[in-house]
């Protein structure tokens, strides 16, 4: 194999990037209506219309004349928009945590496996930090912890990058599954203690539409 290179499909570079933030606007536009029918029963019905709010924003702040210009700037601008526009528990915890991604890419050009699986590594780390959820709390890290893992686990066994990113979507997948079963222990939704069970939580959804996004930008199988 040759150098990394900033063709599509085998790194994150500032385009990529670009098509990465844009695409999860454009599936979380596409899908707010179900995040917001998953967060009726188990919260307060706002989780696709936070999202949807923020996707405008972070759409608008990436072709404003400060348009950032490196994979590092456009996932840290992503992330501060978010912070500012999304509110809700998950505004912070997915502002933060593309802000990470972000603050993990200064200075590469072009992310390829191991530095994206180091990128995206802080970024769920902080997730974890800042709301304190663990696997199995129905929460968005049950999406987010298994992707990061499976993409670690892609990039060490030498797959390329977007089957890796692939292989990361489908962990996230199977991991909003399986809050299906789970009783929420953080978030709104914990407020109903037992009665959460048997209801899929929509920030781990909306973490496969990021993970998907991700996919999507790098060309990959879905
Ligand atoms: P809010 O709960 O404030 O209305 P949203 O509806 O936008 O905010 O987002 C709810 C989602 O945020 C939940 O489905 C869950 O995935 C995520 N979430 C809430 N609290 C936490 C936490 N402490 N750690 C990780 N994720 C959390
Ligand atoms: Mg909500």
């Amino acid at each position: 194999m040759g150098p990394v290179s900033a063709v599509g499909g085998t790194a994150l570079d500032a385009d990529a990037a670009r098509a990465w933030v844009r695409r999860f606007a454009e599936l979380v536009q596409e899908s707010a209506v179900e995040l917001t029918d998953l967060d009726r029963p188990i919260g307060d019905s706002d989780h696709g219309v936070n999202l949807r709010r923020g996707a405008v924003a972070v759409l608008a702040a990436l072709d404003g004349p400060d348009a950032p210009a490196t994979a590092a700037d456009v996932l840290r601008a992503a992330g501060t928009t978010l912070v500012s526009t999304v509110g809700g528990a998950s505004g912070p915890l997915y502002g933060t945590a593309l802000r990470r991604v972000g603050k993990a890419l200064v200075g590469v050009d072009a992310a390829g496996g191991p530095e994206l699986a180091r990128a995206l590594r802080a970024g769920v780390d902080a997730v974890v930090r800042l709301g304190g959820a663990e696997v199995g709390d129905a929460t968005m890290v049950d999406a987010l912890l298994p992707a990061v893992e499976a993409l670690e686990r892609e990039v060490a066994a030498g797959t390329a990058l977007p089957e890796a990113v692939g292989a990361a979507v489908r962990a996230a997948q199977e991991g909003a599954e399986s809050t299906d079963a789970l009783v929420a222990r953080k978030g709104r939704a914990s407020y109903l203690g037992e009665r959460s069970a048997g209801h899929r939580d929509p920030g781990a959804v909306s973490s496969v539409l990021l993970l998907r996004a991700l996919a999507d930008a790098l060309g990959g199988p879905a």
